[in-house]
Order: C-alpha cells, then structure tokens, then sequence
C-alpha cells in the first residue's frame, strides 16, 4: 500500500514510526514532515493546508490511504477534496470536523444528541453575554467558538475577568475564530482522553492517556499544547471507559452520522471525570500530541489496517485492537521562551542516539541546517518516550534519556505522569 502522511509533529512522527513497521506500508511518504520523520520515509515540502499541493502528491504517489495528523489540514477540507479524487482518507470532512472546529456547533450537537456536558449559552453581543454571566457563578468557562491553538478558553476567577473576556474575543482578538464566544458552566473532576477511530458509523477504542498542559511542575504557568503524556491512565477505570464509550461516542457516531456528516477518522474526547459521571468538555477531530505517542508504544497490533477500516467503513470487520501490558510516557522537551515565543536555533545535541529501544525520541519542532546541525524550530521540540513495565519504570527510562539530550535554553518538566504516580 502506498501510504501518505500529512503533518510535522511528535504526533505525526510517531505515527510515521508505527504505519513504518507495518508489512502493508509499501511505501510511505510524509508531508511536509521533520527532520525525524524524514529518517524514516520519504518526505515532500508540502505543508499540511496546501490542499491542492497534498491532493496532487496524493494522485502522484497512487496513496491507496492518506492519513492526516493536524486539524488545520481537515479545517480547509483537505477530506473532501481527497473524497472528490476518490482517495480514501483517515480524518474527517469539513463538516464532520467541526466537531471540533466550532464549539457552538459541538456544543449544540451535545445537546440535540443528550450528551452529557456542561450547560452553556452562545453569544454574539457582549449585552446578552452579560445577562446569561449573572445567572451564573464563579469560575466562569468563556471559549472562544473556532480554533485559538489552545488560547481559545479562558477560566476566569472573577465578573470583571468574564466580563473583560467576552470584550476581548467578541472584540476580534482572535478573529473571526472568536465573532461568537461560549459559555459554560465549570465542571469539577480529574480530566482525561479518550480515543475512538470511527469509519462513518461504527466506533472502536484505540487507548487512552493523560497529558500535563501548564508549562511547569506542579501545573503552574502557562497553558501548552502539552508537556507530557502517559497511558494507561489508571483513573480511567475499564467501567468508566465503557461507560463513556456507550453513553458518549457510541452516540457522537450515530449522531454526526444522522446528521449527515459521518466521521471517519478518530474521535479524541476530553473527558471530565465528575461525580456524576464522564462529561465532554470537547472533542478534537484528529490524534491528540503528545497523547499519540504514548498510544502508538503501547499498541501491539498493526495500526495500518484499522486507518485504512476506518477511512473506509470497515471497522466492523477488524478485532479489537491488541495492547502491550506495558505503561508508556511522553516527555516534551520544550525551546526556551514557549509557550509565548520559543526561540528557535538552539543546536540540539544526544536526539539521534540509539537508545536501546527502550526510549525512543519523537521529532516536533526540529530541523536540519545546511551543515546536518539538528536545531530547534518551534515550541515543543523533542518527545522522548519509553515504556516500562510499570509507569515508574517507563519514567525512570525517560528521564534517562532526557539527560543524555542537550537542548540548550530548553525546558522539561520533571513530574509527567504525577498524577497516575
Ligand atoms: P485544547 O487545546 O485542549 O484543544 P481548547 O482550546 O479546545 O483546548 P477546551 O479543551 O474546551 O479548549 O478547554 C481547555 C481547558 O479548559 C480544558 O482542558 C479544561 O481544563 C478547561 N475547561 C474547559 N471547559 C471547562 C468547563 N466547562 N469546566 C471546567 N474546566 C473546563
């Protein structure tokens, strides 16, 4: 199978690592790729919006799957155009993402579907934000309604922090991403991911996992992609995760499908464990990063036919996919500055040493100059993963090889998976 990978991540690293030691994968080929990927596949300068560029390549290669990592690309319907070629896709169409694109759509699609999450209103003007805010008390939940890279949400402590909130996304700080804001109840409990591939109808469980998304020990500073994952996430019992599954994406699936925007591609929800029960906070369209990387070591069975079922509604015809015993973790190694502005430059030394197969380091915001130098070249820069056969064991590994890798004015944090530990 020719196979095309669109993304330059840890996320799409390690999904190039895993659909590389499948004996399908005839040939892979990633877009645009990093420096990581590259030492793996063939990789092509064409950047994950550039519709037009990947559906070409796509035709070029004869791809029999391409496989999309980021959100950017299924937001300017790289799906569609693919469906319009007759190219099967894993990641979902225009519509289907906006599952994850718009949250006054997700928001309403809970609702229309009895999905449990927290109430909320929609505004466009701040006066009518203002009357839904006095019914409501502190914290209050304001998120911008499209895409903001993960700045979209704020958790404001006070009125006059809500208030100031709603001013300044309806305002045009984000642009048309923020010309309609939602707020919400806050919710109480532990957060968790779940994910699920879905091939239009049927879903299936692909893992689960936590992450660390303050930039410091302890969950201090500033919000992040992400500094870390790990999997199994022991507070996601097996009953809580069927229970979400029945109640919540069992659901999400026959919903967007009624609706008439089938899904095919992988559902990764944010979970709230309440006391009365899993909640959605959202959904995201596409892998989670860093979550994938944990769930790609932990995965046993081949990944590429499950891609290749769900892109073209087959699941139903594949086993339940089989896990290692193992516990894996992610530590991001992040450049100097992120999350506000990362430097980038720094020359990397220790990323490509062999460590053994017991840690392996995923690529993200890396390149390579002129003169085979790897520098960084954005926020998070390295994941280094490992799996032990417990999660102090796969920290112990981690951390390890976290010190043997030199990026200079670069930061980690040093408690991943506290939480489970
Ligand atoms: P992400 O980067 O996770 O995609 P996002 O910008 O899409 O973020 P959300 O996931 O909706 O935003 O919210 C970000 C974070 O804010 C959540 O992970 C959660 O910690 C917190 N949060 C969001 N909604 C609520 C809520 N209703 N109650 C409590 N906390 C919330």
């Amino acid at each position: 199978m020719n196979i095309l990978l669109v993304g330059s991540g840890g996320r799409e690293h390690a999904l190039a690592w895993k659909i590389a030691q499948s004996p399908l994968a005839t040939r892979l080929v990633a877009a645009p790729g990093n420096p990581g990927i590259a030492a793996l596949c063939e990789v092509r300068p064409v950047k994950a919006t550039d519709v037009e560029g990947l559906v070409k390549l796509a035709v070029e290669i004869a791809a029999d799957l391409v496989v999309v990592g980021p959100e950017s690309a299924l937001e300017v319907g790289l799906a569609d155009a693919l469906a319009d070629v007759s190219i099967p896709c894993f990641g979902p169409t225009k519509a289907a993402a906006e599952l994850e694109t718009s949250k006054a759509f997700s928001k309403g699609f809970f609702a229309r579907h009895g999905l449990a999450t927290a109430a909320y209103g929609v505004f466009e003007d701040t006066a009518a934000a203002g009357v839904f805010l006095d019914a409501m008390q502190p914290p209050y939940v304001i998120k911008a309604d499209g895409l903001a890279a993960g700045k979209g949400v704020v958790i404001a402590q006070s009125r006059a922090e809500a208030d100031a909130a709603v001013a300044d996304m309806l305002g045009g700080r984000f642009g048309t991403a923020g010309a309609r804001v939602v707020i919400e109840e806050f919710m109480v409990g532990e957060e968790a991911s779940l994910f699920a591939l879905c091939d239009g109808e049927t879903a299936v469980l692909i893992g689960s996992g936590q992450d660390h998304k303050r930039a410091y020990d302890g969950d201090q500073g500033p919000n992040t992609g992400g500094m870390g994952s790990y999997s199994p996430a022991p507070v996601l019992t097996d009953a809580l995760i069927r229970r979400a599954f029945e109640d919540l994406i069992v659901p999400t699936a026959r919903g967007l499908a009624a609706e008439g925007r089938p899904f095919r591609g992988v559902f990764y929800a944010g979970l709230m464990l309440t006391a009365e029960g899993p909640k959605l906070v959202e959904y995201n369209a596409r892998f989670g990063d860093p979550e994938t990387q944990v769930l790609m070591l932990r995965l046993q069975s081949d990944l590429v036919p499950y891609l290749l079922a769900a892109a073209t509604g087959r699941l139903a015809d594949l086993p339940e996919p089989v896990w290692r015993d193992e516990a894996a973790i992610c530590v991001v190694m992040a450049a100097e500055g992120y999350p506000d502005a990362p430097k980038s430059g720094a020359a990397i030394t220790g990323a490509d040493a062999d460590f053994g197969g017991e840690a392996v380091v995923f690529h993200a915001g890396t390149i390579r100059d002129e003169a085979g130098v790897l520098r960084a070249s954005g926020g998070r820069v390295l994941n280094v993963c490992a799996l032990g056969a417990t999660l102090h064991e796969a920290r112990d590994i981690a951390y390890a090889a976290v010190g043997t890798i030199d990026l200079p004015g670069g930061f980690y944090r040093s408690d991943i998976g506290w939480r489970a530990l």
